[in-house]
């Protein structure tokens, strides 16, 4: 269905990459330093209290893979691939604003390639606790926290105290909840929230502080009810609600998304870190301990290099009881041994708990395996129908 554009403040029609980019250039315009992040796991809210503006770096395009694997070997992931490919063509706008790096020890792909860009500029590699559930996770996760605080005060000459940090965090917490206030909408039956305008408010609410986003999100609210009062939403009539879960999708891989709809359904929840993932969890607030406040949070998001990740069977669940999905798609990308393993428990889990319909999609960037993959996500609605 066609709808007049969510955010018509100026950067209506521009897809999120040319809006984030636009922010960016904004602050860069303001002399404000930029550091590059790769991962879920970047504790945004410590670089915003040093006053810094953190830039997730381009990953997710097929364009620069081929250079990349002049380097690296092909057999990788897309995601890993593209990152690098982005670095050496030098097409990364964010990568070239940015004065340092933040990366952390996740897969092995990705701690194995930011040692080959550490030359480049500053980059700082957290060591990232991968199992979670230990009672010295969060106390080390915390120590690279403080790490990460020196490293960031040393090559920007500033400072943050508790309270600034404190601060940062409550706001992030604003943040999160006016964003989720959004998501609501794509939970409704039907949905009024499409896709590419959940995916537009997550590439801008990411990066942003809560004082910049306050009046964007704040304005689709009243937009998003007139939809609902009057009747307007996306899909045919019955359309089959997907829960699209797993590696992180953007660029070239939301073409699971397009075959998702080109086959009659419905994205209703993106459960990945391009997606909700990042805004669901809080920080608690006014402990004597923010620093720990931050690693308690990031550790519980749910990425399948974490063993065991059981806190992703029950993300999922309340995702699944949020957003009603009539199927779940878990979106592998290829060579990602992490979510691709851990899709059987995924599967098990949705199928059993939950009695839902299940599909895993092992893809890359190409648009080689897009006709293949419509069959089998069609043949998943058949299902249900
Ligand atoms: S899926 Fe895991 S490794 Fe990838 S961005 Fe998210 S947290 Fe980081
Ligand atoms: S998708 Fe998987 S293999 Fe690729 S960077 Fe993320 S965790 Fe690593």
């Amino acid at each position: 269905m066609n709808m007049p554009p969510l955010m018509d403040d100026g950067f209506a029609g521009e897809p999120p990459a040319k809006r984030v980019l636009n922010y960016m250039q904004g602050h860069k315009q303001k002399g404000d330093p930029i550091v590059g992040i790769y991962c879920g796991y970047a504790p945004i809210e410590l670089i915003q209290a040093l006053g810094l503006v953190p830039a997730v770096l381009c990953a997710f395009s097929k364009v620069p893979i081929p250079a990349a694997e002049t380097v690296l070997p092909a057999n990788l992931c897309p995601l890993i691939k593209s990152s690098y490919g982005f670095i050496v063509e030098g097409t990364c706008p964010f990568y070239a604003m940015s004065q340092a790096v933040i990366a952390e020890t996740t897969c092995d792909g990705k701690k194995k390639m930011f040692e080959l860009i550490a030359d480049i500029k500053p980059t700082h590699v957290m060591d990232l606790p991968q199992m979670p559930d230990q009672q010295e996770a969060q106390r080390n996760w915390k120590q690279m926290i403080l790490k990460l605080q020196g490293f960031l005060e040393k090559n920007f000459d500033r400072r943050a105290d508790r309270h600034q940090i404190e601060a940062a965090l409550q706001a992030s917490n604003r943040k999160n909840a006016l964003v989720q206030k959004i998501f609501d909408y794509a939970a409704l039956t039907p949905s009024v929230l499409h896709w590419k305008e959940m995916y537009e408010v997550c590439f801008l609410a990411l990066p942003a502080t809560y004082a910049e986003m306050q009046p964007i999100l704040e304005a689709l609210l009243p937009k998003l009810e007139r939809r609902v009062q009057e009747g307007v939403h996306f899909g045919p009539p019955g359309a089959p609600r997907v829960l699209v879960t797993g590696c992180p999708i953007g660029g070239d891989a939301t073409k699971i998304f397009n075959v998702i709809e080109a086959a009659g359904g419905v994205v209703v929840a993106p459960d990945s870190c391009t997606g909700l993932k990042p805004f669901l969890n809080f920080f608690a607030e006014n402990t004597d301990d923010p620093v720990g406040a931050l690693a308690e949070r990031y550790l519980k998001l749910p990425c399948a290099c974490m063993t065991p990740n059981d806190g992703r069977l029950s993300h999922l669940s309340a995702l699944i009881e949020r957003f009603k999905p009539d199927v779940v798609i878990d979106f592998v990308l290829q060579a990602c041994h992490g979510y691709n393993v851990e899709s059987y428990k995924v599967g098990k889990h949705v199928q059993e708990t939950h009695g839902l319909p299940f599909l895993k999609v092992e893809t890359d960037y190409s648009d080689g395996d897009t006709e293949q993959l419509k069959t089998r996500v069609e043949a998943l609605f058949e299902r249900i129908r």
